[in-house]
């Protein structure tokens, strides 16, 4: 057995359309990463984050693993929505890897059922658990800066600070969360978002660069990393990045608004994808090339409007800027190459690790299925509460549905 460090990284939301154009400015396939092979058929198997990164730690599509929404079941229902099944961070914490998570993404997180990991520093806060953007009332910043001269990035602390102030914040959080705990990490969200700068494009990536640059880590090493960046919202303002999940709600973003988001969606992948080249650089270079096996993928796309009844974000429609995303594969010069025109599956990831620490030299084609899945049950968040719904839309999207790729 030969334990390579495994670094995963997900660049949250990108669509394999917008990677394509960019892998070349991000440097991921030069200098370093002139030997990375490069998928060109990447299947998510899920149509947003949850679902999808369950996947990549199970190999397991959502109706196997089980975490995924249904006309019932919503985002928020977090016992029914948690991880259930065995994952490949038990399984290498139990042959003596040092298993690390960071993540910018609320579902990707100790309370969904990503406890496996034996270290977890949870990153910026930027939305809330519906993905809405958040905006920091005027007359709590400057409670808020003296708090975050006290405490640093500490947001637990400042968070308690700033209810011991005053109690009755907890009500000013948006929406209804289902349980206590979920308020209050969403309170605690909304007081840090503007503490970034560069929000809304910057989510988070530049802080989880220092502090893996900063971290000890111990190999070999299991590292899983989500990059917020290519998320939404790309404008955050009140009435524009709300207005994102179009499709369920009765107004209709104008073309200019939509070429916007767009223009912004770029920018803010091209910041995603830097920080992953960046992230993936530092650990090779501190852990060696010939240790190290880096994935950087994304576990959803997203979508303008371009197909699929106008869809715009990412969610429960399984078209093709929702659910081709890029992976890019570096791996030690020991491994022998493959074709990158496969199909390759998140669920795969499992297999090719366990191959890949195997000695199995040929590892690589473990990525790849003659057929792969998408799958979707409807729709994730229950918004009935916060918006104005076009209920007829909504109902179109709230089913199962699953799409097949390959041979
Ligand atoms: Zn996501």
């Amino acid at each position: 057995m030969k334990k390579f460090n495994i670094v995963l990284i997900v660049v949250d939301t990108l669509r394999q359309e917008m990677a394509e154009k960019l892998i070349s400015k991000a440097g991921l396939d030069s200098g370093l990463f002139s030997n990375a092979l490069i998928f060109k058929n990447c299947i998510a198997a899920a149509p947003w984050t949850l679902p999808s990164h369950v996947s990549m730690v199970t190999g397991m599509y959502p109706s196997e693993h089980g975490s995924h929404e249904t006309k019932e079941i919503k985002s928020l229902d977090i016992a029914k929505m948690r991880i259930k099944v065995p994952t490949i961070v038990g399984a290498l914490n139990t042959i003596g890897y040092s298993t690390y998570l960071i993540s910018s993404n609320p579902y990707i997180h100790p309370v969904y059922g990503f406890d496996e990991f034996q270290h977890f520093t949870e990153e910026t806060y930027f939305t809330d658990l519906q993905g809405h953007a958040i905006e920091v009332p005027k007359r709590l910043k400057p409670m808020l800066a003296k708090y975050r001269a006290k405490f640093g990035g500490s947001f637990f602390k400042i968070g308690f600070a700033m209810l011991r102030d005053d109690p009755a914040l907890i009500t000013e959080v948006r929406g209804l969360p289902k349980t206590a705990l979920l308020t209050f990490r969403n309170l605690l969200k909304k007081l840090n978002a503007k503490m970034i700068e560069g929000w809304p494009l910057e989510k988070g990536g530049k802080e989880t660069m220092a502090k893996i640059r900063a971290q000890k880590i111990k190999k070999p090493f299991f590292y899983f990393i989500n990059l917020m960046e290519a998320h939404e919202p790309y404008i955050g303002k009140k009435g524009k990045d709300f207005d994102l999940l179009t499709p369920y709600f009765k107004k209709q973003p104008g073309e200019a608004l939509i070429g916007e988001w767009k223009k912004r969606y770029a920018t803010a992948s091209i910041m995603g994808l830097k920080y992953a080249k960046q992230v993936a650089t530092d650990l090779i270079e501190r852990f060696g090339e010939e240790d190290t096996i880096v994935m950087i993928t994304s576990d959803h796309g997203q979508s303008f409007g371009e197909g699929g009844d106008g869809f715009i974000g990412h969610g429960p429609c399984l078209i093709d800027e929702i659910v081709r995303v890029p992976f890019v594969l570096k791996m030690p010069k020991y491994f022998k190459k493959v074709k990158t025109d496969g199909y390759v599956s998140h669920v795969n990831i499992n297999n090719f690790i366990e191959a890949a620490i195997n000695g199995d030299r040929n590892a690589a084609a473990k990525l790849i299925s003659d057929k792969v899945y998408s799958e979707t049950f409807g729709i994730q968040s229950n918004f009935k509460d916060n918006h104005e719904v076009d209920m007829k839309r909504a109902r179109k999207y709230d089913k199962y549905q699953k799409r097949e790729f390959g041979k």
